[in-house]
């Protein structure tokens, strides 16, 4: 299904629920600003290569937009719209001053060398101009874009604007003022919504048994940390190529030799390691499971089949809605991506006011702060579902955090006399 039109229905459906005016509604079931750029790039072998990209700034009511770049072989225009969207509920549900935008690339990174992706990256923000910014739109990683990548395209938008703006893109290496915190802050803020839903669930995360679908910034990050924070027990992890099972528990050290050696997760020997595919890796019996690549991953063929307890959506928009309405049915607690995940952009905010105020802190505060924001938006989530129990509607978490999100950004709307 187009991840746009899942967005959409989600919208609607939380409209339906929350009574949305029917004016903002429709301002919010479409996105403010989209670009689509031919990027003609002069690639190392002498010949010029036209990639298409896409900006989309979803909505900015609240604040610049904000959102990461994925370069992807499989980009759409409808998934940036689609994650454009959810970034706007994600700022919102978090409570931090941004509206929400995506950008993309359609591109092959495992394709490319070194200096084709600079000079990508850099047309990239040549085509874009000053549609970027601090106080406009701001950048940050996403799926195949990296901190390296970040520092080109703010390199080249500084020199567009011929001033110093770190604030800019987010995501950034610490050498050009990007915050140490960034780097793992999507999973470690999905780990504090597991502490918390793993204590409303009574699951104890040391004695918990977890599957993870990915292995990149945010799936690779969620074993690690799961371990350090938790010593919880990783018993499946796969990445786009396949995945490996194993109920002793897999080690950090061998995945990353086996990812090395043959490209893939699946490759890791283990005592008694079992090669998975990323459809197994779904329907495994563990207590929580973790969704860390891309989107529709769980979806009413395979929802009946999923056996956890807890999924905490990593990844943005890895259950689509009919899979949703079967987990809550099973009684599964199904956590949004636009609340777990929101630790990325938390992180990014973090990053951005110490960017514009040139006040500098230690990680320590980065990662308290981190840990009360995301405490407080899953308790808000959790709060306004038993609402609306009390008055006998049963919604699940995601319509939940939809309304508590567009709510907000619908009165910044009306204040603003929008409508
Ligand atoms: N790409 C991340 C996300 O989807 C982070 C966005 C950001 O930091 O702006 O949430």
């Amino acid at each position: 299904m187009d991840p746009f039109k899942i967005a959409q229905k989600q919208l609607d459906e939380a409209a339906e629920i929350m009574k949305l005016d029917k004016q903002a509604h429709a301002i919010l079931r479409e996105p403010k600003r989209t670009l689509v750029m031919n990027i003609p790039v002069r690639m190392s072998n002498g010949r010029t290569q036209t990639f298409t990209g896409f900006r989309v700034r979803y909505n900015d009511a609240r604040g610049p937009a904000k959102g990461g770049i994925r370069f992807h072989p499989q980009e759409s225009l409808e998934t940036v719209k689609a994650l454009a969207a959810w970034m706007t509920w994600k700022c919102s549900l978090a409570d931090i001053p941004f509206g929400g935008g995506k950008g993309g690339i359609i591109c092959d990174t495992k394709k490319m060398n070194e200096r084709d992706l600079e000079s990508l990256s850099r047309a990239y923000v040549r085509a874009l101009g000053t549609d970027i910014g601090p106080e406009v739109d701001i950048p940050a990683p996403d799926v195949y874009t990296t901190p390296q990548i970040m520092a080109w395209m703010m390199d080249e938008y500084m020199n567009i604007v011929r001033k110093s703006q770190f604030g800019v893109i987010t995501g950034k290496p610490v050498e050009v003022w990007g915050s140490e915190g960034r780097m793992d802050s999507t999973a470690r803020g999905g780990m504090y919504i597991m502490r918390e839903a793993a204590k409303m669930l009574k699951i104890t995360p040391k004695k918990a048994t977890i599957a993870i679908q990915g292995f990149g910034n945010a799936g690779r990050y969620a074993f690690t940390l799961s371990k350090e924070l938790f010593g919880a027990k990783v018993v499946a992890i796969s990445d786009s190529e396949g995945g490996v099972y194993d109920p002793d528990g897999l080690d950090i050290e061998k995945l990353d030799d086996a990812k090395k050696k043959t490209g893939s997760v699946g490759g890791y020997k283990g005592r008694r390691s079992q090669k998975i595919s990323n459809e197994e890796l779904l329907e495994q019996k563990v207590d929580i499971l973790i969704p860390a690549a891309i989107e529709n991953q769980v979806r009413a063929d395979n929802a009946d089949k999923v056996k956890c307890k807890l999924l905490l959506e990593f990844a943005n928009g890895p259950v689509t809605p009919e899979a949703t309405n079967i987990l809550f049915e099973k009684k599964i607690v199904d956590l949004p991506d636009f609340l777990v995940n929101s630790g990325g952009v938390v992180g990014s905010y973090y990053e951005w006011v110490q960017n514009v105020t040139g006040d500098y802190w230690d990680t320590s505060l980065f990662y308290s702060k981190l840990d009360k924001k995301l405490t407080k938006s899953f308790n808000d989530t959790m709060a306004l579902q038993k609402e609306y129990a009390s008055k006998g509607q049963k919604i699940n978490p995601r319509m939940a955090a939809y309304i508590i999100a567009v709510d907000r950004v619908a009165k910044a709307m009306k204040a603003r006399g929008w409508y």
